[in-house]
């Protein structure tokens, strides 16, 4: 198997394969731009490496015979005492992890080599030396898992004997002999020396990258961002140049446009006299990238030639990393950059009005997550809150909660369902389970491009850096006279930077408003507007599902017809059964005999009646699902234990009380094992006579006054919990019945069909077809009952471990489980579908609105979606998506 690849024989396309940093080395390399020489050590060894947990065959071999190639190409051997090549090796993955894994620099330094890199640098032991250090604490840190601050902190110690502030400061002989304090470091952490040899220390550190993979944070971050757990990572060794050789040496990361706003510029950071890892760090304070051009205009010319070149090549925002070794530019990494989703639907707007992409590729380029994200409330500052400072807006969004300083304060807090900011003074890797408790993050230092940004934006979580008026302290942080400690409201704006003391009121987003109807995006000169109406317009204008809401009153249809549903999908009529109904449901659930009963059914009818009216008429014209009373009806009576201590406590003080008697009576008789299994759904309207035919009347009156006031209304009486066709049958008749002597010749034609959420519904799917117009498929108690664990139960008691070990790449009940629910689903619409052409499928539950789930059930034919009011244009959006790409798949 061929493991190793050099970065010539690669290309942009083999992100599997190479990783994303490798593909676009090799990508780059053949476009002939300045990258350093080196290879690349693939996914698939790192799968072999972590399955076996040993070397992998015929590796060691691969290696020796790319790094041969190296060194020939570069004139140098590795690690060689006289004239050193030193290489990086970096971690890549498929995705983009930023700052999730590893990198080593400047491996094949050692006590000889050193020497012979301070000759080639024309006898400059500070840099040779200071490349040394960062050898030893890099390696220390990442292969041998010595606590990095031991490292920092005998680099501190060096800095303050001398009296400086700054690491460049730093002569030869302060590094020389930071180098020997590292080196006891290292001894007293692993038990060993430093190793010396150069070929021991690059396959070391290769193996170091190849577990990074599985490091705390990695995991938490790919279950974050929903990476698969098994894909590795693949290693790149690369050629070092240097950026900290003097002055005219240094580093820099650059967007080809600002990554918030899709604005095109020179967006990035510089840092003289540094190497790589010192920018993302926020060590020292960057400049500007603009400035590069009065520092070195040859080598700002080139990387604005280059930058255009990637742009136009990609045919999308890029970001990059590069080095200046001695006025000449490298070119060290590049990808499609990561944006906010702001910039995400302003920028492919922005490519298809200079003619680089149609619009069907700017569908693909935004998402219905990064939707959902622009859909958060903004802060109304109307009150003129209390302005604290103002930093650097690198993700937006605004939120508002109780200071907290440490990533374990943050999980704490936010265990206790207090919302949290996060205040550091720069976040780094070990800070992510505070970053994802946290509702947002700030920081006193770094630009957009620090980890705090990066990630922050990754998780579409709120976050505000580099406000640099603000001196962190340890539970407290200070801004002029202001002092704010561990426990205050503080609130966050991450779009303009701003930081209000105390809760902020939050408004609606410019994107709701306009889904509202009060923007309008024609008129509005906000380009995010104008891009959202463009590309969903353009989604609307391909999808093939319709989009339907679950909603149950009038005014969350309202809503929800304005934010672009085509019907209602699941109107559920239990809560019409709540608040000062409560008392009639009381007295059909203890009624002794059918005139209580029917008293109590015949005071509830008007009532729902009332409200199915109201609904019908929010969606007049379009398609209403309703379903009739699913929920155990016990769920209606007060619990078991708040009766028991009730009538205990009467019967204890010599009261009667009859009516908590008879409750508490019915309750014990009503008691269920297992409720989600137990008298519900259609089982209840085959056993309590008359209730089902309440609601089907209630609903054909309904219908017949709309349309007696000339509207058009068009139920659909859903029918839940079916798992055999004999149930539906019983239901039908009796409801066809109702129907015909209510609607006589009103016009008003009501469809009978059920959910599919029992696995044999699913199974027998053909037989219910028969008896059914219409299918819509539960898929909430359908994951449920497939996997047999009952929500409620199961997400707190042991997800979080079926999650770490691999067995759910994600919740079932967030995103279908494709290969098993789904299963179940294609069989029902299949053999549904056989027995009856024509029959309409849809989808109702919490999947209808997941961006994953959409297409899936795209892709299985489904006629429409149905998904909370909110989650509709994202739906929309996602269903235009899978259409793009199914019709870009048949091409192919
Ligand atoms: P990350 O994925 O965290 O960005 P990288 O592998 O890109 O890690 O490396 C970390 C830093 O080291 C980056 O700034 C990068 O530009 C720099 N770097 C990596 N390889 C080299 C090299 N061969 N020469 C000089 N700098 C390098
Ligand atoms: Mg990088
Ligand atoms: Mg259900």
């Amino acid at each position: 198997m061929k493991f190793v690849y050099d970065f010539a024989e690669g290309n942009k396309d083999l992100k599997d394969l190479l990783g994303g940093k490798g593909a676009n080395l090799a990508e780059m390399t053949n476009l002939g731009l300045p990258v350093p020489p080196g290879f690349t050590i693939t996914t698939e060894a790192c799968q072999q490496y972590l399955h076996h947990g040993t070397h992998v065959d015929g590796l060691a071999a691969q290696i020796d015979e790319h790094l041969a190639a190296l060194e020939e190409k570069m004139g140098r051997r590795l690690g060689d005492p006289a004239d050193p090549l030193l290489v990086s090796v970096r971690s890549g993955a498929k995705f983009s992890m930023p700052g999730m894994m590893e990198t080593v620099l400047n491996v094949g330094l050692n006590d000889a080599s050193v020497d012979g890199l301070s000759r080639q640098a024309g006898g400059n032991d500070r840099f040779a030396w200071d490349s040394y250090r960062r050898l030893i604490q890099m390696f220390g840190k990442t292969v041998c898992d010595v606590p990095g601050h031991e490292f920092e902190q005998a680099l501190d110690d060096a800095k303050t004997a001398k009296g400086v502030h700054d690491d460049v400061q730093l002569d030869a002989d302060d590094l020389r002999a930071l180098v020997a304090a590292y080196k006891k470091v290292f001894v007293k952490h692993t038990g060993h020396e430093f190793p010396q040899d150069p070929r021991e220390q690059l396959d070391l550190a290769t193996e170091a990258v190849f577990r990074s993979w599985n490091a705390d944070r990695a995991v938490l971050y790919r279950r974050q961002e929903r990476i698969p757990t098994d894909l590795g990572t693949a290693v790149n060794v690369v050629a070092m140049v240097f950026g900290n050789l003097g002055a005219d040496s240094g580093t820099g990361v650059a967007f080809t446009r600002d990554p918030a706003t899709g604005e095109q510029g020179v967006y990035g950071d510089y840092l003289s006299n540094a190497q790589g890892e010192d920018v993302v760090a926020g060590i020292r304070n960057t400049l500007p990238l603009a400035d590069l051009e009065g520092l070195d205009k040859k080598s700002y010319d080139e990387l604005m030639q280059i930058m255009a070149t990637l742009e136009g090549h990609y045919r999308d925002l890029c970001d990059i990393e590069f080095t200046i070794e001695r006025g000449k530019l490298w070119m060290l990494q590049t990808r499609v950059g990561k944006r906010t989703a702001a910039a995400a639907f302003t920028i492919a707007a922005q490519l298809v009005d200079e003619g680089v992409i149609d619009l069907d590729e700017a569908l693909h380029r935004v998402s219905g997550a990064q939707l959902g994200q622009l859909m958060f409330p903004r802060f109304d500052l109307a009150g003129s809150p209390s302005s604290l400072t103002r930093g650097v807006g690198a993700s937006p969004g605004a939120a508002y909660g109780h200071v907290v300083f440490t990533s374990q304060r943050a999980v704490e807090v936010a265990a206790e369902g207090k919302p949290v900011i996060l205040v550091r003074r720069e976040t780094n890797p070990d800070d992510l389970p505070g970053m994802i408790a946290a509702n947002g993050i700030l920081t006193s230092r770094g630009g957009k491009t620090s980890h705090a940004a990066v990630v922050a934006r990754g998780m579409g979580k709120t976050c505000v850096c580099g406000a640099d008026e603000m001196v962190v302290g340890r539970d407290s942080f200070t801004i002029g006279a202001e002092t704010v400690r561990e426990g205050d409201t503080i609130s966050i704006d991450g779009t303009t930077g701003r930081v209000y003391l105390g809760e902020v009121p939050v408004r609606p987003s410019e994107v709701v408003q306009y889904f509202e109807g009060d923007l309008d995006p024609a008129n509005a000169n906000d380009p995010l507007v104008a891009a959202v109406h463009r590309i969903i317009t353009h989604a609307d204008s391909k999808r093939r599902l319709t989009v339907r809401t679950n909603a149950d009153t009038g005014l969350d249809a309202a809503r929800a017809r304005r934010f672009g549903a085509q019907g209602i999908g699941l109107c559920r009529t239990e809560h019409m059964f709540l608040g000062d109904r409560r008392e009639l449901v009381e007295r059909l659930i203890l009624a002794r005999n059918e005139t209580d009963r029917n008293e109590a059914l015949a005071a509830l009818q008007p009532l729902q009646r009332a409200d199915f009216l109201e609904i019908f008429r929010e969606m007049n014209g379009l398609p209403v699902t309703i379903r009739l009373i699913d929920p155990p009806l016990h769920e209606f009576l007060p619990s078991l234990e708040e009766l028991a201590v009730k009538v205990a406590v009467a019967h204890e003080q010599g009261q009667r009380v009859e009516h908590d008697e008879q409750m508490l009576a019915a309750v014990r008789r009503m008691h269920e094992q297992n409720p989600m299994l137990g008298l519900r759904g259609v089982r209840l309207g085959l056993v309590i006579p008359g209730l089902f035919a309440m609601q089907v009347r209630a609903i054909a009156e309904a219908a017949v006054a709309l349309a007696a006031e000339g509207g058009r209304p068009r139920p659909e009486i859903m029918v839940p919990l079916v798992g055999a066709v004999q149930e539906l049958e019983t239901v039908r008749t009796e409801a066809e019945k109702i129907i015909t002597s209510i609607v006589g010749d009103s016009g008003v034609d009501i469809l009978i069909g059920t959910m599919i959420e029992v696995p044999r519904a699913a199974l027998t799917a053909g037989q219910i077809a028969e008896a059914a117009e219409f299918f819509s498929f539960g898929t909430n108690d359908l994951t449920q009952m497939a996997w047999g664990f009952s929500r409620d139960d199961v997400e707190g008691a042991f997800f979080w471990r079926y999650l770490e070990l691999g067995i759910f790449g994600i919740s079932p009940f967030e995103s279908i489980d494709a290969d098993g629910v789904g299963r179940l689903v294609r069989i029902a619409a299949e053999e549904g579908r056989a027995a009856r052409p024509g029959l309409k499928l849809g989808v109702c539950g919490e999947h209808g609105g997941d961006p994953d789930s959409v297409h899936f059930f795209h892709e299985v034919g489904l006629d429409y979606v149905s998904c909370s009011p909110f989650r509709v244009p994202i739906a929309r959006l996602e269903a235009g998506r899978a259409a793009v790409t199914s019709e870009g798949s048949d091409h192919r």
